[in-house]
């Protein structure tokens, strides 16, 4: 079985299960499937780098880590590439078995809980929930080049930064258009 997602999963058979017990890994995954928002993500191919920290607690395994990655996209008002560089820190718990006692059902909000428990699944902890997460918080919706980027002359698309001060299009303002075709009619008299 070769599912995209196999690149996020980590066997940690040489962690001893003694609370207290701690492991470090370095790892570098190549994206198998973009990871972040529609204008901006970390490509396919691009290497997401991971250092680890992981420790045996009493309830599971704890995960600290620092991911490091480059998304890239375009700048949301002058389409330039934008790329932003990734540097997150995360700490996730992932629970040997789930906690039986938050099982019942008391609220929605409970549910919620269930569903974001990280397990084990056996020696291995999947990592990439807590790293797309990490990266698409790490994203704006509407990445800029700058700032202050101006973007583009909405009339010609040419980037208000490269345009000289004064650049205008002519423009007839519909309460004179009327007026304009009047002024152009005058010079009839003369014939
Ligand atoms: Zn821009
Ligand atoms: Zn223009």
């Amino acid at each position: 079985m070769s599912k995209l997602s196999e690149v996020y999963k980590l066997n940690t058979f040489e962690l001893p299960r003694r609370a207290g017990e701690m492991k470090e890994y370095e790892l570098n995954i190549e994206v198998p499937e973009k990871v972040g928002v529609d204008l901006i993500a970390v490509p396919v191919g691009e290497i997401i780098e991971i250092d680890a920290r992981l420790e045996s607690v009493a309830e599971g395994i704890l995960l600290s880590a620092e991911i490091f990655a480059i998304a890239k996209g375009e700048c949301g008002r002058c389409l330039d590439p934008v790329e932003i560089v990734i540097e997150k820190r995360v700490q996730e718990l992932y629970l040997y078995e789930k906690k039986v006692e938050r099982k019942k059902r008391t609220t929605p909000d409970e549910d919620l809980d269930i569903d974001d428990e990280l397990l084990m699944d056996g020696d291995v902890m999947d990592l990439q929930s807590p790293i797309r997460d990490a990266i698409v918080l790490a994203l704006p919706h509407t990445p800029l080049c700058s700032d202050a980027c101006e973007g583009l002359c909405p009339d010609c698309g040419a980037k208000w930064a490269e345009l000289p001060a004064d650049h205008a299009h002519e423009q007839i303002d519909a309460r004179w258009a009327g007026l304009a075709a009047v002024e152009l009619d005058e010079p009839d008299f003369k014939n």
